[in-house]
């Protein structure tokens, strides 16, 4: 299987994030992205490919272009405007409830994109979790062009193919960034691909958390279906969108699928909800699967609760090219960094009908996912 891979995430360099106001250390960090890369080396049997420069174009095919403004200045502006600080994180979230009583028409003439770029880091973000840096716009554009690199070898007939992206994007809405996303790879790549082929298109989402950039995206396409597994939203990130209730609308009516599960999901049970994804996306025509790949499932990631071991990674990624349509493999989260290659590895070898062939614990790095 061809990967992508970019340096340019490590330009993406965060130390520290907040959480509930507390700042922690990062979870989303560079190192998550080179685990896997080394471990994808040591094994031999992967190609690693550069991404081309795809442009801005597939960019604002699925977001709002001020946000891609946004974030190409907002490291400048902090500097232009003197805000001493290490990375811009928002002061101030425009909650709904401070225009109220306000028409629509009056908050369309009288609200505006804030100057102070603490305001503006509101305006366009979701949340504290998605710290903002020097080198964030270029990494983000890196994963982007990851992506679609991505894309393009599996539309070329590739059977599958493999995109490290960092940072991950699936929680990244139209006009929206946050939890450690900035643009929505798997969402862009999608685009890309029914505008390429006029084909339907599915996305499969076995990150831990789910994707509500995703979902909003496609809320209204009745050519692409979003199917996601994740934590119920009542215990989890990001609250407020993920129940099974969420269904479409319009033209894309039915075309969402969420399948939340709880804390302490068992292989059994994950692969239970994996069959029922699957069945969804079946129902659909389309011979490409966008897969968003977090690791964040596995049983000892710092912010997950479900307890999925190494070994069901491969088959998840058998039972879903057993379905036996092409996939963009691309990645999402996973934050307990030692276990990342080897979960990484046993997951594509198994969507290429490879045995799993566990490293010896040691085998390289610093892999403790083996006895983990
Ligand atoms: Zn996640």
């Amino acid at each position: 299987m061809q990967v992508v891979y970019t340096p340019a995430h490590l330009a993406h360099d965060i130390t520290t994030e907040t959480f509930m106001g507390l700042s922690i250390p990062a979870n989303e960090v560079a190192e998550r992205a080179e685990k896997i890369r080394d471990a994808l080396t040591a094994d031999g049997g992967f190609a690693f490919v550069e991404p081309t420069d795809h442009g801005e174009a597939p960019i604002t095919a699925v977001h709002e272009p001020g946000l891609v403004r946004f974030l190409e200045v907002a490291w400048s502006e902090v500097r232009r405007q003197g805000i001493a600080r290490p990375f811009l994180s928002a002061d101030t979230y425009p909650n709904t409830a401070m225009f109220e009583g306000m028409s629509e028409d009056a908050i369309a003439a009288l609200v505006r994109e804030p100057v102070h770029a603490g305001g503006r880091a509101g305006f366009w973000g979701l949340d504290s979790a998605a710290p903002l840096v020097a080198g964030t716009y270029l990494a983000a554009r890196g994963a982007v062009d990851v992506a679609l690199t991505a894309a393009d070898l599996v539309v070329a007939g590739a059977p599958a193919a493999y995109g490290l992206c960092r940072p991950p994007g699936h929680h990244a809405a139209r006009s929206m960034y946050g939890g450690y996303c900035f643009f929505n790879n798997a969402a862009i790549a999608a685009e890309a691909i029914v505008r390429s082929t006029h084909e339907h298109v599915a996305i499969l989402d076995v990150d831990y958390h789910h994707g509500n950039g995703s979902q909003q995206i496609f809320w209204r396409r009745g050519d692409v279906r979003y199917v996601s597994i994740h934590a119920d939203p009542d215990s989890d990130y990001p609250y407020f969108l993920g129940r099974a209730d969420e269904t479409g609308e319009g033209d894309g009516a039915g075309e969402n699928l969420n399948i939340p599960l709880s804390a302490g999901t068992t292989d059994e049970e994950y692969l239970g909800a994996v069959d029922q994804a699957l069945d969804a996306i079946a129902e659909t025509s389309g011979s490409v699967i966008v897969v968003s790949l977090g690791f964040d499932t596995y049983g000892l990631d710092p912010i997950g609760t479900f307890a999925l071991t190494t070994g069901v990674y491969h088959e998840i990624g058998r039972r879903t090219a057993a379905l036996g349509r092409r996939l963009v493999i691309l990645q999402e989260g996973g934050y307990h960094r030692p276990s990342l290659g080897e979960n990484a590895r046993a997951w594509l070898r198994g969507a290429e009908g490879r045995s799993f062939e566990p490293r010896p614990a040691g085998g390289f790095g610093e892999s403790g996912a083996v006895a983990g």
